[in-house]
């Protein structure tokens, strides 16, 4: 076709390459690559975006700023099958749309804001799914609980009715070394494990890779990588 807008021509050429890289690093770690799901990080790219990767079949978008996903959930309008990841921080008085209207929030990095979360969801009538954000790269600029403060939390985060934890979320550093994208990735992994030993939670979901390190978390076991760049070309 000659009339693709130039986020559906894109999108025709990253989508299945991206497929295809989850898919090998998938198998090099003896998993399959249905059990990796793609999010598609929108943010900042506009809502022919967002329609152009519906089209590609897309059926999983991730936001992070309330704003823009408010807007862009608004605009996409009803009758359109998405599910909507919201993955960035949130101030403890915007928790209101995102509990009404997420699917699944990445982004729990702190008390206050699970028991906002799950009042808000309750308020909104149904129950929230969403990950815990833990800091497992040691970085002061990264956000989330650290490692001991989650298990610290976890029963009370398992308690609020409003909230359903289906797993943990990590962001790791920026950087070419391997190692340490490596062991961020397998430290969450490694805390997922020793939470389910709490009769409670049953969590599965890691949601860990980016644009530049999603081989490595696919191969560390992630089950939700969250992609822009890779997708949709750099952000302005
Ligand atoms: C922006 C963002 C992404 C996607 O980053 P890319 O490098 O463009 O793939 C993933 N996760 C979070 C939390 C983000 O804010």
């Amino acid at each position: 076709m000659s009339d693709l807008s130039p986020y559906a021509s894109r999108l025709a050429r990253t989508l299945p390459e991206l497929q295809d890289r989850v898919a090998r690093a998938a198998e090099r770690s003896g998993r399959s690559a249905v059990d990796v799901r793609i999010v598609a990080v929108s943010k900042g790219h506009p809502l022919a975006a967002v329609r152009a990767a519906l089209e590609a079949g897309i059926s999983d978008l991730g936001e992070n700023r309330v704003g823009e996903f408010t807007d862009k959930a608004a605009g996409l309008g009803d009758g359109v099958t998405v599910r909507w990841h919201f993955i960035g921080h949130i101030q403890s008085r915007k928790t209101g749309p995102v509990a009404q209207a997420a699917d699944l929030v990445h982004s729990v990095d702190r008390l206050k804001l699970a028991r906002r979360l799950s009042r808000d969801a309750e308020l909104a009538g149904r129950v929230l799914p969403v990950l815990v954000q833990v800091n497992t790269s040691g970085e002061d600029s990264k956000g989330g609980f650290v490692p001991a403060e989650a298990e610290d939390a976890w029963a009370g985060l398992l308690q609020l009715p409003g909230l359903d934890v289906r797993g943990l979320m990590t962001m790791a550093p920026f950087t070419p070394d391997e190692a340490v994208l490596r062991s961020t990735f397998r430290r969450l992994r490694e805390l997922n494990e020793r939470l389910g030993t709490s009769p409670a939670y049953g969590g599965t979901e890691l949601s860990m890779g980016m644009s530049n390190d999603f081989e490595i978390a696919v191969e560390e076991g992630s089950t939700l990588i969250r992609v822009g760049t890779a997708l949709f070309g750099e952000r302005t």
